[in-house]
């Protein structure tokens, strides 16, 4: 049955549409709000954000009629309780407030840490536009949702989760997975800065530090660490391989090294430049003779690698679904049970002791996947925890940086989860 009807369907029975709370209204959680509001049995109930224009302006944007906005927790539970749209710029009472899942879409680790934190501990359903908190602290989150029988999920739209989709496809169809991955989306420019995008991030109207964590080469080095976390599939090698490639040629580039491709091992998560961009792709094998006759018959090419591609992800537009599986089948999309990859920080610039650290897709540093137990041995810091971090020793451009070259910001909830979930013993697969 449709996921449409299932969701009418419930609201029918429950009395009410599935109340959906999101935490940041910018550019993702707009989009995100919009496409809620349009979607059967699902009502954008309350919008968190800092900005109240914000709020006014995506509740304008679904024709919201009489919403309020109140930071009084009292006046907030009981508007929300009568079915009515509610703004507020808190999230120190979100938790207790009564709404059936959040979504986190403000895209900053440490906010996402402090929303998805304090309400899979009410037992509350949460979804996240946040990669960069999953791939930091993503393991102890889906820990406490099982334990709460809550569920705790990255949203589809997303290339991570999207690949995930062909993976499991070509895994119950039994073919052996060799790569999985996406076209990388803008040009790699590892040394930008919010300055130097800052013109073409005004044209997308993007904020530009969002725009540098693309170019920097950030995002999909956490999207696909993401995706190695999730499938059990390993990072092909630190930093990737990043070939050029077409959706013609990518059986061909992702092959073994023996069989003329760049790829020294099976079962990989990988990207590539080129016009695979903005799809995502499995390589897939079989032995079996007769199948790969017919995966040729089908139009698949000669094999023995073919490639599974899906040309397109849609963002915020599909991530709602990730709501229905989660209130409808108690099921996550996407979730870390342990880590096979790490996104740790290489310097931008050179670095002096005393520099503060700004975080993902700033002036200082940018993200690099690792194999965690790599990147475990050489005692590298997750980007995710290198917000307001304070350099102590001199760093050159290009170094990785170390526990021991930084003191963390030790006051950030994300900080002290991602302790927690290392000596839980949760981290690694
Ligand atoms: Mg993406």
């Amino acid at each position: 049955m449709a996921v449409s009807q299932r969701l009418l369907d419930l609201a029918n029975k429950r009395g009410h549409d599935v109340r959906v709370a999101l935490v940041g209204a910018g550019q993702m959680g707009h989009g995100f709000g919009c496409q809620v509001e349009r979607m059967d049995g699902l009502k954008l109930s309350l919008v968190v954000d800092i900005d109240t224009s914000r709020i006014e302006s995506l509740f304008k944007d679904i024709g919201a009629k009489d919403f309020i906005i109140s930071d009084d927790q009292a006046v907030v539970t009981s508007a929300l309780l009568a079915g009515q749209a509610v703004g507020t710029t808190k999230i120190d009472f979100l938790a207790e407030l009564p709404f059936d899942i959040v979504v986190e879409a403000t895209g900053m680790p440490d906010i996402g840490a402090q929303v998805a934190y304090s309400c899979l501990l009410a037992k509350k359903d949460v979804a996240v536009l946040n990669v960069e908190m999953d791939v930091t602290i993503g393991p102890l989150l889906h820990s406490i949702a099982v334990e709460g029988g809550a569920v705790y999920t990255v949203c589809h739209g997303d290339e991570p989760i999207e690949a995930k989709v062909l993976v499991d496809f070509a895994r119950d169809l039994k073919f052996e997975i060799i790569a999985a991955g996406k076209g990388k989306n803008n040009p790699f420019e590892p040394l930008s800065t919010p300055d130097t995008v800052r013109e073409r991030a005004l044209q997308k109207q993007m904020n530009p530090k969002m725009l540098c964590s693309f170019t920097d080469g950030s995002k999909t080095m956490i999207e696909m660490a993401a995706l190695a976390n999730a499938t059990g599939l390993q990072l092909s090698k630190r930093g990737m391989y990043g070939p050029p490639a077409t959706i013609k040629t990518l059986q061909d580039v992702f092959a073994l090294q023996k069989d003329g491709g760049v790829l020294d091992r099976a079962g990989v998560v990988d990207y590539c430049t080129g016009d695979v961009a903005p799809g995502v792709f499995v390589i897939i094998r079989t032995d079996a003779p007769y199948i790969n006759h017919e995966m040729s018959y089908l139009a698949m090419g000669p094999g023995p690698y073919f490639a599974l591609y899906r040309p397109f992800h849609l963002a915020s537009i599909e991530a709602p679904l990730s709501i229905a599986r989660a209130v409808l089948d108690r099921e996550a999309s996407l979730y870390a049970p342990s880590f096979q990859a790490e996104v740790v920080s290489m310097a931008k610039k050179d670095l002096n002791p005393g520099d503060v650290i700004d975080g993902i897709g700033g002036f200082t540093i940018r993200g690099y996947a690792d194999i965690a137990l790599d990147a475990k041995a050489d005692n590298l810091v997750p980007i995710g925890l290198m917000q307001n971090a304070v350099i102590k020793r001199a760093i050159k451009v290009g170094q990785f940086i170390s526990y021991d070259d930084v003191d963390l910001d030790e006051d950030s909830l994300i900080v002290q989860l991602r302790r927690k979930q290392d000596s839980l013993g949760l981290t690694y697969a």
